[in-house]
């Protein structure tokens, strides 16, 4: 999940200079593992080998992230996946199950937006797979997708940048939602939907949904022929058995799909509307796809160093695995399709100012609590300005330097507004009361 709402939009990406990515990019990529151990054992070893030191983060650009396209890209070959045909490449060009791993990466340039400066150009790729429907509706298509890619070394998004450049494992960030798609593939592989299911996983999500974005502007297939994208992103922290939904009226009948997967032993939803956010489903609500985004929540190590393999709750995550597959099975088996809507969200589609600032604060969005005017925190960081200006797990911001927050948008757009080092008035809601407090803002990286 990117660090706040992004807006970067489509930029035409040149698909091509496979061949040249591909003789450049990996370290060993790891073999695919053994096709029928079970959910729980296989999700576990492959968010260890995605958030291992050999592949450093996953930053998008890196080695580390074209060994993981690589890795995800052997595992659909070794399920017999059809890929995306690719006219550009020959080896590719006819899609279908080729038998050739690369041609399940999608190459393209991403143009990374840089503050007061010219885009830079960086190479990368998604990863896709399709998994042909049976029947008459399978010329139609349910998206699911997860970004593989994480913040590398680079310290500018992460919310321990006092460590300087360590290595960000991102294991539920985005390891956890890749594992699960990996899971999810080799399922539909084995008993497939009456819609064709595209698997999809994103570069450069952390950079501003780059990845998603490319792919949504560029469908393999007309636009028309989509049901509903599905997005994992953050689902292996399970607590206290909650998941939380969001995007359920970007279509009327989401919710009643969304409450009856939920089958004993139930999960706790909490169904959030709006389909923008800072993920990857964000890129197809824009282009009026009906979207789910499904998460497990913020924690205390998301974004830093400690988002560990070891400190997930695999359970939970084939608990969400086992979910997901019920979605989007009733997704890709229905008959009728999905009414895509609109959701009226106060700043839901105002440009974000996060092309940085470079301010730091510290705080933890609590993006559970569902609709509450302000922005609620589940927590701040420690030893950070917002723990020196006396903000506290709980509270609810309501104002900010001078200005109202109604949502998680204006609170970015207020901080974006900030430099390193101004002293800003914050009033929080804390129990019955509202308190005002004094922070002095930070310098990210
Ligand atoms: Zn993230």
């Amino acid at each position: 999940m990117t660090a706040m709402r992004a807006s970067v939009r489509s930029r035409g990406a040149a698909l091509g200079a496979a061949v040249l990515l591909l003789a450049a990019c990996h370290r060993a990529a790891p073999t695919p593992a053994n096709l029928s151990t079970p959910p729980a054992a296989q999700l576990r070893e492959d968010v260890t080998i995605l958030a291992s030191a050999a592949l450093d983060g996953r930053g998008t650009g890196t080695a580390g992230n074209d060994s993981a396209a690589m890795f995800l890209a052997r595992r659909y070959n070794a399920l017999r996946l059809a890929s995306i045909a690719q006219a550009d490449r020959p080896a590719c060009a006819s899609g279908g199950v080729t038998g050739k791993a690369e041609c399940f990466i999608l190459p393209f340039t991403a143009s990374v937006p840089v503050r007061n400066g010219a885009p830079r150009q960086l190479k990368t790729q998604n990863v896709a797979a399709i998994i042909p429907g049976k029947g008459p509706l399978a010329s139609e298509y349910v998206i699911v997708g997860a970004h593989f890619d994480h913040l590398g070394r680079d310290s500018a998004n992460a919310r321990d940048p006092e460590k300087g450049h360590v290595m960000h494992p991102g294991a539920d960030d985005n390891g956890s939602g890749t594992v699960a798609t990996m899971e999810l593939a080799r399922r539909f592989a084995k008993q497939p939907t009456n819609r064709s299911l595209i698997i999809v996983n994103f570069t450069g999500e952390e950079l501003g949904l780059l990845g998603s974005t490319q792919f949504a502007g560029n469908l393999p297939v007309p636009k028309e022929k989509v049901q509903a994208m599905v997005n994992l992103d953050m689902v292996g922290r399970m607590k206290n058995d909650k998941l939380i939904v969001y995007g359920v009226l970007t279509a009327p009948e989401l919710k009643a799909i969304v409450d009856s997967a939920n089958l004993a032993p139930k999960l706790t939803i909490n169904a959030v509307g709006d389909g923008e956010g800072p993920s990857d489903h964000a890129a197809f609500y824009r282009k009026d796809l009906p979207v789910l985004h499904l998460f497990t929540d913020l924690h205390d190590d998301y974004h830093t160093a400690l988002d560990l393999a070891d400190r997930l709750n695999i359970d939970g995550l084939v608990r969400v695995t086992d979910y997901t597959e019920r979605v989007v099975r009733a997704l890709a088996d229905r008959p009728g399709r999905l009414t895509f809507q609109r959701v009226q969200t106060a700043g839901a589609n105002r440009p974000s100012s996060r092309a940085g600032s470079g301010v730091y604060l510290g705080t933890v969005p609590d993006m559970g609590a569902g609709d509450v005017k302000g922005m609620p925190l589940s927590g701040v960081r420690p030893g950070s300005p917002a723990e020196q200006g006396g903000l506290k797990a709980g509270d609810i911001i309501v104002k900010f330097g001078g200005k109202v927050i109604n949502n998680i948008y204006d609170y970015t757009d207020a901080l974006g507004s900030f430099k390193p080092d101004d002293v800003v008035e914050v009033v929080v809601k804390r129990g019955g009361d509202e308190v005002t407090l004094k922070v002095t803002l930070g310098k990210r990286g």
